[in-house]
């Protein structure tokens, strides 16, 4: 079978066509999309530069397409684009926040696409494959305190827990799911904090897996206070992998992690967790973040790193902080002269940058789900700016894990992170509008440079 473009596209072209029109030429794409992904083909015809949204919809599209992109990352991939030209064109015309003010014509389409999955396609059990919920992990903020206040940490701490049916009850949503490999998060503030719940978390998400035959993974964020070699040893049996965070010497780690007691040094602790993570061999990945303030020092922070014995290491730039030229400039040559200096040792596979595998950009869009400490559930862009939510801003919540069906159903893109992100914080915010606007392009800059960068090592 072979499928053509063309109704999208001449639909979209004419002029006028509205977000009502659009929403319908989605549907029709989206109808052919799933034909291609069962098996037919489908060659899209590129339309002229049009500035109408449909069109400009239709042309982003089948630009993924073309780059041999999945029917749902095209369409996901054509409503952040058109989102992020209409705000930039707000932006451009007036900056000050008006939340009426729409001159691109995108707010009647983001509403619209609000629920996409659910106009578009159709009910979850008649659902393809393709267009089910793609993801196989999910993140657990199991608790809210922390012994540091990171300056650049986004997360809101409170003493406050998630309790034990919560966690439960997303262990067996995901085990529900029909992903053949689960993947457990943990997350706050510190998890380590909650060292009993993670224990019998993950020796109940072990033995239900097997039973149903589900590869099962673990991963966790933490700053290391809590770590000991037992841990250590414990964590590596169950199969976790745990992100440390280190930004560099003591004197570059120490400047942004301020520990709640004056009488801790954040690095030592970061440093000896480490060195427990390699001795016990439990899998690692060490995250240094880097701000516009200390980018310069970048190249020798990732020598630092390196030096430790580290072999997976991830350079993320700050998101929630302003990227000028410069620094982003700064950035990306950096990235360039590391995958330069070490570019034997990252090809054979023996040191992984996980800027080049496994980050998606634009960061700010991650669109991987989040359980909060009380069981609501969110996508966990929506923490990137947490501490800086305008008051009153309204509950993005898509509800509660109590109340959710299945894990199949939760179908979310970036357009999805990018609407929410917009609607909580942004819209009503001048600053944080073009905060998230500067993002997401560096994030997209951060995207070419990435692609150009696997080429490289090819
Ligand atoms: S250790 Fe993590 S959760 Fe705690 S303040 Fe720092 S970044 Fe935030």
């Amino acid at each position: 079978m072979t499928l053509t473009s063309s109704s999208l596209i001449s639909r979209a072209m004419s002029p006028g066509a509205g977000a009502k029109d659009v929403l319908t030429d989605l549907r029709d794409a989206a109808a052919a999309w799933v034909a291609e992904a069962e098996g037919g083909r489908f060659e899209p015809e590129l339309p002229p530069d049009d500035r109408t949204l449909g069109a400009q919809l239709a042309r982003h599209a089948a630009s993924v397409l073309l780059a041999g992109g999945s029917p749902p990352e095209a369409l996901d991939s054509a409503l952040v684009r058109l989102l992020y030209t209409g705000e930039s064109e707000a932006l451009r015309a007036r900056p000050d926040a008006d939340p009426d003010f729409d001159p691109a014509g995108v707010r009647p389409l983001a509403d619209l696409m609000r629920d996409y999955p659910a106009r578009i396609l159709g009910d979850v059990a008649e659902r393809p494959a393709a267009l089910r919920n793609r993801s196989a992990n999910v993140q657990l903020m199991i608790t809210r305190r922390c012994q540091l206040r990171c300056s650049y940490c986004p997360v809101v701490k409170r003493d406050e827990d998630m309790p034990r049916e919560v966690i439960d009850r997303t262990i067996n949503l995901l085990l529900g799911s029909s992903r053949e490999s689960i993947r457990l998060d943990f997350t706050g503030g510190e998890p380590l904090l909650r060292w009993e719940e993670i224990q019998r978390a993950a020796v109940r998400t072990i033995a239900a897996g097997e039973a149903l035959e589900k590869k099962v993974g673990f991963y966790m964020v933490t700053n290391g206070f809590e770590l000991t070699r037992s841990r250590a040893e414990e964590l590596a049996s169950y199969g976790f992998r745990i992100e440390l965070s280190l930004d560099g010497s003591e004197e570059a780690h120490n400047r942004y992690k301020v520990p709640v007691d004056a009488s801790e040094n954040p690095y030592k602790h970061t440093l000896a967790a480490i060195e427990m993570a390699i001795d016990a061999r439990l899998a690692h990945t060490v995250v240094m973040v880097v701000t516009p303030q200390t980018v310069r020092d970048l190249r020798e922070s990732f020598e630092h790193v390196l030096h430790l014995g580290v072999q997976s290491i991830d350079v993320n730039y700050a998101i929630g902080r302003t990227w000028d030229d410069e620094s982003l400039s700064i950035y990306l040559s950096a990235l360039d002269g590391i995958v330069e200096d070490h570019a034997m040792r990252l090809h054979s596979g023996d040191l992984e940058l996980g800027n080049l595998t496994s980050r998606v950009e634009p960061a700010i869009l991650n669109a991987e789900w989040m359980v909060n400490t009380d069981g609501s559930l969110h996508l966990m862009t929506e923490w990137a700016l947490e501490s800086s939510r305008p008051d009153g801003s309204q509950d993005l919540s898509f509800g509660s894990i109590a109340d959710l069906g299945t894990w199949d159903g939760l179908f979310a893109g970036r357009f999805h992170s990018y609407d929410a992100l917009l609607r909580t914080y942004a819209w009503r915010d001048g600053e944080l509008r073009s905060l998230l606007h500067n993002n997401v392009s560096t994030g997209r800059l951060v995207s070419q440079r990435i692609d150009r960068l696997r080429g490289i090592l090819r």
